[in-house]
Parts: C-alpha cells; structure tokens; sequence
C-alpha cells in the first residue's frame, strides 16, 4: 500500500485563515450528510509547488448546490450562483470566491463537441481532467482531512517536472488542451513528457475541430500568463500557433515588444488587447479580419485590432519631424488607446514614437476653453458654422496660437470682423 501523505500543514502554511476555516466547516457539513469533498485541481498542484494560488475548486460526492446553499448559510454571509444545468455552484463572500462542483465523469460523443457529463465517483471526476498534474485533489473530511489522492502519478510528474496527458485520445477528445499543455510547460518551466508531445503533434490538427469562442479563451488565458511570449514562441515551433493564422509569429521581436509593454504597464500586467494587437501586428488588414471572425473577439478587442491596424499605415506620416500638434491628433485622434500604444511599441521610427508619447501624454486632453454656447453669446448663429469654428480654436490651442479664454475670444473677435465672417482656411 503507497504511504498516506497528509498537506494539511502545507494547508494552513499557504492558504489565508479564512478559507482554511471555511474549508474545514464545508468537510464538517459534508461529512455529517455521509458525503465526502475535496480540494482539487490547480490550487493542490500549486499547494505541492508552494505557488500561491488562491483559486479553490472543492469536488463533492453528492449535490454541490445544496452544499453551497447550506454552507452559505452556515458562514452566515455572502452570495451563491448557481448553475444547475451542470449541477455547479460559486459561493462568493469578502474577496473569496469558491467553485464547488458535483463529481462527475464525461463522455466525448465526437471530437471537440462539449463532453456528455453525469455524476460520477471523485476517481471519475479526476480522470476527465487534462493533465496528471492537475488530477490530484486533498480529502476535507474530518477523519481524512488533509490526505492527498494521487491516483494517476501527479505527484511523480511535478517532480520530474512533466506535462503529461492521462490517455492518447486526451487531445483528441479536446484539443483546447494543446494551448493549455503549452501554457502548463511554459508558466512551470516544465516539459511535456515525450509521449503526450509526440501525440500532441499529432493532433495539431484537432484544433480545427474547436469553436473559435474556446481558442479565445485559451489565448486570453495565455495573455494574462507572467511570461505569454515564452508559450507563443513554443506554440510557433511545434506549428499550434500557425493554427491560429500563418502570419503570426511568436519570434524575438514579438518577446522584446511583449516586455515593453510590461515595463510601460507596471505594477500592472498589460491589458490583453496591447499584448494582442503586439501579437497580431505583422498582419495585414485583410488578414486581422480573419482572425477577428475566427476567434469571434467581443466588440472592444474587434476595435483595438482593427484600429492598430489602420493606424499602422499612418507610421510614414507621423514619422515626419515637421509635424505641427494639430495634425499630429488629427492623425491620432479616435484610435483606442491600447491600439495608439501598440503602434507606438511596433513601430520603427523614433519621430513617429515621440509624436504619439506627445499625443498620448498631453495633445489628447487638449480642449478649447470656449464652448459653442460662448459662440452664440458672441453672435454666431446656430448651425454648422458653430463646429467649424470650435475645430479650428482647437487646433489653434493645439498648436499654442492661443492660451486663454481671452485670447480665444479675439481670435473669433477676429474672424467675425470680416465680412461675411469667414474664418481662415
Ligand atoms: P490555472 O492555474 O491556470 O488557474 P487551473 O488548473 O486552476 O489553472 P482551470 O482552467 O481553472 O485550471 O480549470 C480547473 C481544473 O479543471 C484544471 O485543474 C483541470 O483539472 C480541469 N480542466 C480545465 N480545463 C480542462 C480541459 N479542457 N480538459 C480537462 N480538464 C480541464
């Protein structure tokens, strides 16, 4: 009989009290309906790493939703959401938030498809998971409490530091898995262990059998990583990333921007859409539209790399160093932020950098101090004329012809003094 390894001091080590308590009244509860639970997945493996992970999954063998129901009230705060087509509740109070869900087994009706899904044992549960790493879980019953299971050599392979799939149709029967060995392999400085690797490059071409919302969502994932480019480049050199679209490269330049961007980010990491448009910026227009249909990215990140993009084709004008403000925010202005700064990143030319650090740090907030309600008390009548003439105070603002109200009312003083008032082309 393998020895019996008991984590509950790792346990109390590394998780707050809080949730150390909470997970001790939650085995209580189970435990007093004949029920067992467990700590599962991701937080287990980075309990036995000693990375901080705050994420727990609690596995029970019974109903998750009446669990979360009585233990909501057991703790005598908080909210619970339910999800009863899958038999899965979250349970949030103060910052926590815990995932609780009934043991299940999973059947893959065709590669790809979301799997068949029906209750099952904890051994069940953990043998539909992705990789032997993530399969072992923690007893949370009293009279366990603490004890690991590790039934398919999890713990083996943290020590050897190994990335391995628990049969050969892993990646056939869902291919997301790809993006998430590759992220696993990267983030832990692991390997994937010969045999999953050899069949992952066999079954590169199962991505095709995914919807392009589940690609997304990996490579968000992948773009909130510590390090994405390290997963890119890997994915470019096994020909995953290519998958996503042939144009992209996840060479030395892409790592060199990638870091940039976490320097102009910090203490923050960079938002997923600058990461992205740095990622999507070799391609052309046509070829960004392709991507956006195929990952089906929600509105704002449709924005940041369709505007990067055009913005793009405007580098060779913003390199000019003859460039008056003015026309520096009209070749800016209405560009979303995270596609200005991807371009100010990307591009080659010193000149064009500075005119959009300009841009970015002081032309953007640039208003006239008249309003067009200060132009009809001046005598203009309502009506185009009206916006013409705020454009053009604007621009003399920008372009430092003008610094105060006062001014800005001779300047327009100005221009009605001719007849018909014609303001300057
Ligand atoms: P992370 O550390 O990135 O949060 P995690 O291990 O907590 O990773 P989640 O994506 O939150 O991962 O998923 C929770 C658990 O569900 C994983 O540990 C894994 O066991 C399992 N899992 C998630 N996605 C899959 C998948 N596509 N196939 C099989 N198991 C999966």
């Amino acid at each position: 009989m393998s020895e019996i390894i008991n984590l509950a001091s790792k346990i109390e080590e590394q998780l707050p009290a809080e949730l150390v308590n909470f997970m001790q009244v939650a085995g209580e509860v189970t435990a007093s309906q004949g029920q067992s639970l467990y700590l599962v997945g991701g937080v287990v493996r980075d309990l036995l790493l000693g990375r901080t992970n705050l994420d727990l999954d609690l596995v029970v063998e019974g109903n998750a939703i009446d669990l979360a129901q009585q233990l909501i009230i057991k703790i005598k705060q908080g909210k619970i959401i339910t999800h009863p087509r899958f038999n899965t509740a979250k349970l949030q109070w103060n910052k926590w938030s815990i995932d609780l869900t009934t043991a299940r087994s999973e059947t893959y009706a065709k590669p790809g498809a979301l799997p068949s899904v029906k209750p099952g044992s904890i051994d069940k549960d953990l043998f539909r998971r992705d990789f032997t790493i993530n399969t072992m879980a923690i007893k949370l019953n009293p009279s366990h409490y603490g004890e690991l299971i590790d039934l398919y050599g999890g713990r083996d392979d943290l020590e050897h530091k190994l990335i391995r799939i628990l049969h050969e149709r892993s990646f056939i029967d869902d291919a997301t898995r790809i993006w998430r060995g590759l992220r696993y392999e990267q983030r832990l400085n692991f390997q994937l262990e010969p045999n999953t690797l050899q069949l992952l490059q066999r079954d590169i071409p199962m991505l095709d059998t995914i919807s392009g919302d589940r690609i997304r969502y990996e490579l968000e994932c992948i773009l909130q990583e510590e390090f994405p480019e390290k997963v890119l480049h890997r994915a470019e050199e096994l020909g995953v990333l290519a998958k996503l679209h042939p144009s992209l490269k996840g060479n030395g330049w892409l790592a060199k921007k990638f870091e940039q961007a976490r320097q102009l980010s910090s203490p923050n990491l960079p938002p997923v859409g600058l990461y992205l448009a740095l990622l999507a910026y070799p391609l052309t227009n046509e070829e960004t539209e392709h991507l956006i249909s195929y990952l089906r990215f929600p509105k704002s990140l449709a924005q940041t790399l369709r505007d990067s993009s055009s913005l793009k084709a405007k580098i060779q004008s913003l390199a000019d160093p003859g460039l008056i403000p003015s026309r520096i925010y009209r070749l800016l202005h209405g560009y979303c932020p995270p596609a200005i700064v991807a371009n100010s990143l990307a591009c080659d030319s010193p000149v064009a950098r500075q005119h959009i650090q300009l841009f970015l740090d002081k032309l953007r907030y640039v208003k006239s101090a008249l309003t067009g309600n200060d132009l009809k008390r001046i005598g203009i009548a309502p009506g185009p004329r009206i916006k013409e003439i705020l454009n053009l105070l604007h621009e003399a603002k920008l372009d430092g012809k003008v610094t105060s109200k006062r001014g800005e009312e001779k300047l327009v003083e100005g221009w009605l003094g001719r007849s018909p008032p014609t303001p300057p082309a």
